[in-house]
């Protein structure tokens, strides 16, 4: 069966929205099968983002995904990767549709890194590659 990485963001921990995220995965009919709470390495993250390192957002993204503990999930699901992008909604939160999740609690834009609650793969292959880092 497929798998993605999901993550909950230090906002969406911050703002109380763990159990509304894992509801939503829960009540699609995805299957958790690993999950912890820790607070990211900058050297973690420069693994995870290697494709954005070079980018001007970089280390405001940093200090945003450094700020505090991330819940980070292994979940399990026929098409899970394309599903979970779409039940996230679009990066900005405030073009998320409406029924996303960034879309219903996204809120902040900060100047320099867009705050928005939750990460997913982007390709089965990046699943891979980032359950293997975060799960090693
Ligand atoms: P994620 O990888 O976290 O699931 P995504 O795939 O929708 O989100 P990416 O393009 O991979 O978005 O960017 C990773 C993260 O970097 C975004 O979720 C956001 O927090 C931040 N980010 C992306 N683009 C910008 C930008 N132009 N300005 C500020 N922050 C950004
Ligand atoms: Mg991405």
């Amino acid at each position: 069966t497929e798998q993605t990485f999901i993550m909950v963001k230090p906002d969406g921990v911050l703002r109380g929205k763990i159990g509304d995220i894992i509801m939503r995965i829960e009540n699609k009919g995805y299957r958790i099968v690993a999950m912890k709470m820790l607070t990211p390495t900058a050297e973690l993250l420069a693994q995870h983002y290697a494709e954005h390192v070079n980018k001007p957002f970089y280390p405001a993204l940093v200090d945003y995904m450094t700020s505090g503990p991330v819940v980070a999930i292994i979940a399990e699901g026929e098409q899970v990767v394309a599903g979970w992008r779409h039940m996230m909604g679009e990066t900005n939160p405030t073009l998320a549709n409406p029924g996303t999740i960034r879309g219903d609690f996204g809120r902040e834009w900060q100047a320099e890194a867009m705050m928005n609650l939750v990460h997913g793969s982007d390709s089965v292959a990046s699943a891979q590659r980032e359950i293997n880092l975060w799960f090693a």
